[in-house]
C-alpha cells in the first residue's frame, strides 16, 4: 500500500504543525518493531496475556526510566487496577500534616492513550483479548505492548505500542502507538489526557498565554509541588502518520491542571496509523524556567524526528551494556535475571546530577516513599563503580550535597560531625516516619531514624571504595575527604569509653532490624572502627600529599591532630565481641542468650518471621532479619579473612529469616566464596526471583534495587571471586556445575577489562594504559599489560601460570 502521509487538520484558523508535518514525512520509515526490537529472548522480559490481579507488580517490573524521569509500565488505556505514575528524581512533595514525611511525588501520567472505535472504547474488559503481551527489551531500554482485540461488535483491532525514557536526552519521553483495524472500516479516536490531580497548577493561565505565542502545537502542563517551591513543566506534542485518504483531525483542550488531546482518523480495514507522542519534562530544580526549557527542548527535538531520538537512545543503551553486561552460558533464567537487574540499575542512575540518589524502589514505584537508604551505597554502588564510575560519583556527590543536613542531625541529636539520616529525600534531612500502624492496628514507634546509625559508616565505606577503585582524586579532595573526616568525628562522639576501658556504642539497630535498641552491635562497631581508622588515614594522606587541602579542611572543620589521634585510639578500643576459638562474633550484647528458634519448623512459609511471631516476640528470639554479621565479613573480608567469614556464615545462616530483600544475595556471595555450591545456588536463585518471582510479595511498590545490586555483587564478587587490592586484581572462580561460561566487563582505575571464566580456563582482556598485577586463587600472578589477552588453564594441580595469549581481540573495551 502506498503510504501517503496526511497532516492533522487541526484548528484550521491557525498555522499549526508546519515544522512537525515536514518531519513526519522524513520519519516515515522510522521505528518499525521488526528493526527495533531485540530478537534474542534472553534480552526480553515478556508478560504474556493479562492478569489483572498482578497488574501492580507488572507495572513495576516493566517500568521505564533514565535516572531523571521514570514511568510505571501501566496499560495506556488503564484498567480497574492500574496505578500509572511518573516520577522525577528529587521531586518530593510534603504535606503539612503532623508526622508526614516527604514523598516522591506521583506526577501526571503522560502515557495514557484511550482508543475509541466508532465511539466505542477499546478495552480489555469488553470483548475478547485475542493476544496480549508486554515486552521489556532490556537491551534497547524500550517497553513494547502488542494487543489484538475482538470487541463486542466483532471488530478485530491490532495495537502495537512502544515507549521509552531517553537515555541520552533525559528530559525526553516517547510513546508510539500503531493501530490496524483488521476487519473493519472505522473512525478511530486516540484520546490522551494528562491531569495534575493533586498538585496546584497555578501556572496554567500564564502558560496558556505564552503557549499561543510560542509553540501552539505543544500542550503544556505545569504544576507546583506541594510543600516545596518546585515547579514541574511538561510539554507534549503529537504526530499522526497514516495511509488513509482523508485528513486526520486533532483537537486540543487545556484547562488548569489538565490537558486533553483527541486525534481522529478514518481507516479502512488493513490500513495502519501511528500516533507518536513526544513529551519533554523539566523542573525548576534543573535551573532556568522549566516551561521555556521544555518548549525549547521540543523545538529542538521535533524537527529532527522521532526516529533519530529512538536510535540515539538505542545507541546509548548499547554503550551502557558494553560496560555492564554479565553473560552466563548454561542458565537462561539467571541470564535474564541479571539483565533485568542491570536494566533497572542503569535506568535508575543519572550520572549528570549529583543532587539526587536512587531510592530503595528506584523510579519504578512509590515504595518507601522514594527514600534513599544505605541500599544505594552498600548494595547498588559497586555495580556503578565498576561499570559506570561517573554514575557512582554522582550518587556519592548526593551525600556531599546533603552533608550539612547530616551535620545538623548530629548536632541536634547531641553528637558531633556528620550523622547521615536512615532515610533521606531531597534535602538530606531525616525522613524516616516516626510511627507506623501494624496490621493489628497497633501503633508502632519507628526507631530507625534515631538509632539505625550504621548508615553513616556505610556511606564512608562507599566513598573509600569508590576512591580506591577509580583513583578519582578530584572527587576525594573536593567531596570525599570531608565526609570521611566528618563521619569519623561522628563515631568518636557516638560511643563512650566505659569502665572496662573499651569503647561501647549503645542503643542502636544493626542491619538485623528484628532486634531494636541493642548495645554493641557487631556490624555497627566493626564498621564504626573502620570509619574511625579511615578518617585518621584521610587526615594523614591529606597532610602528606595535599597539604593545602588539609590546611583548608582542618581550618574549616577546626580539626586538630589530637582529635585525629583520638580516632585511632577509639578504633583500637572498640568493643567487639569476638571469640577467637569459634571465630564467631556475637551479633550484639546478649544475642547468644536469645530464645533459639528452629526456622526449619516454619518451612515452607509465605510470611516473614516478624509477621508470624509479632513485633515484640521476635525481639526475644535469635532470628536475624537479614545478612548482618555475614555482611560485615564480606565488606571487611581483607581484615577478617575467609575462615571468620565461613564460621559466621555457618552459624548465622541457620538463624536468618531473610525478611529483607537485601539478604539472599549476600548469602549467595559468601556461600560461593567459601565453596558451598548448594547454598550458593539456592540463595542466588532466591535473589534472582525477588522481583521476577515476586518472592517477597511486594514488587507492586517498585523493584527492589538493593537486591538487584546484590545480585550483581553475588556474581562478580562471589562466583567470580573478583577482588581488588592496592596493587591489582584477583579472581577466585567458583562456577556452578551447569554454567559453561561466566563473563563480564569491569572498569577499574581507568582500565577496562573483560573477564571470561570457564571451568577449565580463565581469560582476561585488558585495555587502558597502566599495567597491573593479576592473581588467580591458588595460581600464579602476572603483570598485565593493557592491550593484551591473558589466559590461564586449569590443570590437575590447580591453575597453571597465566600466559599472554595474543593482543586483545576486543579492541577498545
Ligand atoms: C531492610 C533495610 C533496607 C530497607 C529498604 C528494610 O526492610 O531491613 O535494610 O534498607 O528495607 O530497602
Amino acid at each position: 500500500m502506498n503510504r501517503s502521509l496526511s497532516p492533522f487538520d487541526l484548528q484550521r484558523e491557525s498555522n499549526l504543525f508546519q515544522e512537525e508535518l515536514q518531519q513526519v514525512q522524513d520519519s516515515e520509515a522510522a521505528v518499525q518493531p521488526s528493526q527495533l526490537r531485540t530478537s534474542d529472548p534472553q534480552w526480553l522480559l515478556i508478560d504474556e496475556g493479562f492478569t489483572l490481579a498482578r497488574e501492580h507488580e507488572t507495572e513495576s517490573l516493566f517500568a521505564i526510566a533514565n535516572g531523571y524521569v521514570g514511568n510505571r509500565g501501566s496499560l495506556a488505556e488503564g484498567s480497574p487496577l492500574s496505578a500509572p505514575a511518573t516520577f522525577v528524581a528529587g521531586v518530593f512533595e510534603q504535606f503539612d500534616t503532623p508526622g508526614s514525611v516527604p514523598e516522591l511525588m506521583v506526577l501526571p501520567d503522560w502515557t495514557g492513550v484511550r482508543i475509541w472505535i466508532n465511539r466505542e472504547p477499546l478495552s480489555m474488559q469488553q470483548g475478547d483479548v485475542l493476544e496480549h503481551r508486554r515486552i521489556l527489551d532490556f537491551r534497547r531500554g524500550i517497553l513494547w505492548r502488542e494487543w489484538r482485540h475482538r470487541d463486542p461488535a466483532g471488530r478485530i483491532t491490532r495495537v502495537v505500542a512502544f515507549r521509552l525514557a531517553s537515555l541520552p536526552d533525559r528530559h525526553l519521553l516517547l510513546h508510539s502507538v500503531s493501530l490496524t483495524p483488521e476487519n473493519h472500516n472505522s473512525v478511530i479516536r486516540f484520546e490522551s489526557s494528562m491531569e495534575a490531580d493533586r498538585a496546584v497548577s497555578v501556572l496554567a493561565p500564564e502558560w496558556r498565554a505564552r503557549r499561543d505565542s510560542a509553540r501552539p502545537n505543544v500542550l503544556p502542563l505545569g504544576l507546583v509541588v506541594p510543600g516545596r517551591d518546585t515547579t514541574v513543566a511538561f510539554g507534549l506534542t503529537s504526530q499522526l502518520l497514516h495511509s488513509a485518504p482523508g485528513a486526520g483531525c486533532r483537537t486540543m483542550r487545556m484547562d488548569p491542571g489538565k490537558i486533553m488531546e483527541h486525534c481522529d482518523i478514518e481507516l479502512e480495514a488493513g490500513m495502519q496509523c501511528h500516533l507518536h507522542r513526544i513529551v519533554s519534562v523539566f523542573t525548576s530544580r534543573d535551573g532556568g524556567d522549566p516551561f521555556k526549557r521544555s518548549m525549547d527542548h521540543l523545538a529542538d527535538v521535533v524537527p529532527k524526528g522521532i526516529d533519530s531520538a529512538v536510535w540515539a537512545h538505542v545507541s546509548a543503551w548499547e554503550s551502557r551494556w558494553k560496560a555492564a553486561d554479565i553473560e552466563i552460558e548454561g542458565d537462561e533464567s539467571l541470564q535474564r535475571a541479571l539483565r533485568f537487574a542491570a536494566y533497572h540499575l542503569i535506568s535508575a542512575a543519572n550520572p549528570d546530577d549529583g543532587r539526587v540518589s536512587i531510592g530503595a524502589r528506584t523510579l519504578s514505584g512509590p515504595g518507601y516513599k522514594g527514600h534513599v537508604f544505605w541500599d544505594t551505597e552498600t548494595y547498588m554502588l559497586p555495580f556503578f563503580i565498576f561499570t559506570h564510575p561517573r554514575a557512582a560519583r554522582a550518587l556519592l556527590e548526593y551525600r556531599y550535597h546533603t552533608l550539612d543536613a547530616a551535620r545538623n542531625k548530629a548536632l541536634t541529636s547531641g553528637f558531633r560531625g556528620a550523622m547521615y539520616p536512615w532515610e533521606s529525600a531531597d534535602t538530606g534531612d531525616e525522613t524516616t516516619p516516626k510511627a507506623v500502624i501494624a496490621p493489628n492496628g497497633e501503633i508502632l514507634k519507628i526507631l530507625n531514624g534515631e538509632i539505625e546509625v550504621h548508615v553513616t559508616a556505610d556511606i564512608a565505606f562507599a566513598i573509600w571504595q569508590y576512591w580506591q577503585n577509580t583513583g578519582d582524586d578530584d572527587f576525594f579532595l573536593r567531596y570525599g575527604a570531608e565526609i570521611m573526616l566528618e563521619t569519623a568525628r561522628f563515631w568518636a562522639s557516638r560511643g563512650t569509653i566505659e569502665n572496662d576501658g573499651l569503647y561501647h556504642i549503645r542503643h542502636v539497630i544493626g542491619p538485623d532490624e528484628y532486634h531494636e535498641d541493642v548495645d554493641d552491635d557487631a556490624y555497627t562497631n566493626l564498621m564504626a572502627a573502620w570509619n574511625l581508622r579511615r578518617g585518621a588515614d584521610t587526615a594523614k594522606l591529606l597532610q602528606e600529599h595535599w597539604p593545602e587541602r588539609w590546611q583548608d579542611l582542618a581550618a574549616q572543620l577546626q580539626l586538630a591532630d589530637a582529635e585525629v589521634s583520638e580516632w585511632q585510639k577509639l578504633a583500637a578500643a572498640m568493643f567487639i565481641a569476638f571469640d577467637s576459638k569459634t571465630l564467631l562474633y556475637e551479633q550484639f550484647t546478649g544475642y547468644f542468650n536469645k530464645e533459639p528458634i528452629d526456622l526449619k519448623r516454619y518451612e515452607p512459609r509465605s510470611a516473614a518471621m516478624d509477621t508470624i511471631l509479632g513485633h515484640e516476640r521476635i525481639q526475644e528470639t535469635n532470628i536475624v532479619k537479614q545478612a548482618d554479621v555475614v555482611l560485615a565479613t564480606f565488606l571487611l573480608w581483607d581484615e577478617l579473612g575467609a575462615d571468620v567469614a565461613a564460621a559466621n556464615f555457618r552459624y548465622y545462616e541457620l538463624r536468618t529469616g531473610h525478611g529483607s530483600s537485601l539478604s539472599p544475595s549476600i548469602h549467595a556471595l559468601i556461600a560461593a566464596r567459601i565453596g558451598d555450591n548448594e547454598r550458593a545456588e539456592s540463595y542466588l536463585k532466591q535473589a534472582a526471583e525477588i522481583d521476577l518471582g515476586n518472592n517477597m510479595g511486594n514488587a507492586a511498590a517498585g523493584v527492589h534495587a538493593a537486591a538487584l545490586g546484590g545480585l550483581w555483587q553475588a556474581i562478580v564478587f562471589g562466583f567470580a571471586g573478583f577482588e581488588t587490592h592496592c596493587d591489582g586484581l584477583s579472581l577466585a572462580p567458583r562456577l556452578l556445575p551447569h554454567w559453561r561460561r561466566l563473563s563480564f566487563p569491569i572498569e577499574w582505575r581507568g582500565r577496562k577489562l573483560h573477564i571470561s571464566i570457564e571451568h577449565e580456563s580463565v581469560q582476561v582482556d585488558a585495555a587502558g594504559t597502566e599495567p597491573f598485577q593479576l592473581r588467580l586463587e591458588g595460581g600464579s600472578e602476572i603483570i598485565v599489560t593493557p592491550g593484551h589477552e591473558y589466559v590461564a588453564e586449569r590443570t590437575e594441580s590447580g591453575w597453571a601460570s597465566w600466559r599472554m595469549a595474543h593482543p586483545s581481540s576486543k579492541g577498545d573495551l
